[in-house]
C-alpha cells in the first residue's frame, strides 16, 4: 500500500511542498505520495490525530496551525518545544511527535559555521522566532529587529539574544518578516544592514527585493526556496531514514 504524507494548512493550495516531496520519493524510488491536506482551524486536531489510521506517516504543517499542533502532540523535540511551534508530525507506534525542521533547515542552508558569528535576524514573528532559536543554538551572536520593537524585546528576553532598533553590520543577515511578498521596497521598510549571508524566507516567481540588494552588494544569497528545501529535507529524513535528494526537491520546488 503506497505510504502518506501531506502538509496541513488553511489554505494550502499554493504550497510547493507536493511537487517538491512526490519529486523526493520518486527520485529515492520510494511507493510514497505527498498531498494537499487543506483542512480549516475547527477540524485541524480530528483531521490530524485520523491520519496515521489512514496509511500517513507524517505531515507539514503550515500557516494557520503550527501553534495548534503543538497542543496536539505526544512528544516535541527540544527545538519545537524552544520555538512553540511544530511544522513537522511524525505518526510512530501510536504516537504523534512534534518537530519543528524550520529550525535546523536554515543552519543547513547557510553554508557556514554559524558559531562564533554576528546574526542579524529581521522579524519577530513564527519565522524569526524559529530562526533566532537555530543561530542561538548554533552559537552564533545574534540581534534581532522588529518593526514593532516589543515583540523584538519580548523575543530576545525569552530566547537570550539582544534586541535592537536599528540595524548592524553582521555577518549573517536573515529576513524573516514578509515584506517582499507584495513588492514592497525593503530598503523603506526595513534597517538592511552589510553582510556576507544574506538569507530572505520569503520566496516567490521572481527573485526578491531582499535578494536583488544582497546580490548587488556581493553578498552569498540564501533564498526562501532553498529554505523550503531544506525544512522539508530534513522532514523527509525524519519520515524515511534516507537522506533527501537535494537537488531534485530544489528542481520541483522551482518549477510550480
Ligand atoms: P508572521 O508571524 O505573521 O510575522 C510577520 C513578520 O513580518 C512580523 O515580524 C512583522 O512585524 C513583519 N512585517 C510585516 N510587514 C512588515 C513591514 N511592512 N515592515 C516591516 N516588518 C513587517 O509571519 P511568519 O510566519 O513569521 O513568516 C514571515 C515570512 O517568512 C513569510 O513571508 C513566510 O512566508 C516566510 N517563511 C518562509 C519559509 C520558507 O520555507 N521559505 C518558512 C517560514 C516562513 P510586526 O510584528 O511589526 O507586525
Amino acid at each position: 500500500m503506497t505510504t502518506l504524507c501531506g502538509v496541513l494548512g488553511y489554505p494550502v493550495a499554493h504550497s510547493r511542498s507536493p511537487a517538491m516531496m512526490n519529486a523526493a520519493f520518486a527520485e529515492l524510488g520510494m511507493d510514497w505520495r505527498y498531498v494537499h491536506l487543506p483542512i480549516s482551524p475547527q477540524r485541524f486536531v480530528e483531521t490530524a490525530r485520523a491520519l496515521p489510521g489512514s496509511g500517513y506517516r507524517g505531515a507539514n504543517v503550515t500557516i494557520p496551525h503550527k501553534l495548534a499542533a503543538r497542543e496536539l502532540v505526544d512528544e516535541l523535540t527540544s527545538a519545537a518545544e524552544a520555538i512553540g511551534a511544530v511544522n513537522t508530525l511524525s505518526f510512530e507506534a501510536g504516537r504523534i511527535l512534534g518537530d519543528n525542521t524550520d529550525a535546523g533547515g536554515l543552519i543547513d542552508s547557510l553554508g557556514t559555521e554559524p558559531a562564533g558569528k554576528r546574526a542579524l535576524v529581521l522579524g519577530a514573528g513564527g519565522a524569526g522566532r524559529a530562526v533566532v532559536w537555530a543561530l542561538r543554538e548554533a552559537g552564533a551572536d545574534v540581534a534581532v529587529w522588529n518593526r514593532t520593537p516589543r515583540r523584538a524585546e519580548e523575543l530576545a528576553d525569552d530566547l537570550g539574544v539582544r534586541a535592537v532598533a536599528d540595524g548592524e553590520p553582521s555577518d549573517i543577515l536573515v529576513n524573516a518578516t514578509s515584506v517582499g511578498l507584495r513588492g514592497e521596497d525593503p530598503t523603506e521598510e526595513l534597517p538592511l544592514a552589510p553582510a556576507d549571508v544574506v538569507v530572505d524566507l520569503v520566496y516567490g516567481a521572481e527573485p526578491t527585493a531582499v535578494c536583488r540588494w544582497a546580490e548587488a552588494r556581493g553578498a552569498r544569497v540564501v533564498d526562501g526556496l532553498e529554505i523550503l528545501v531544506r525544512q522539508g529535507a530534513r522532514s523527509l529524513a525524519l519520515w524515511t531514514s534516507r537522506p533527501a535528494p537535494l537537488a531534485a526537491m530544489r528542481a520541483a520546488a522551482l518549477n510550480v
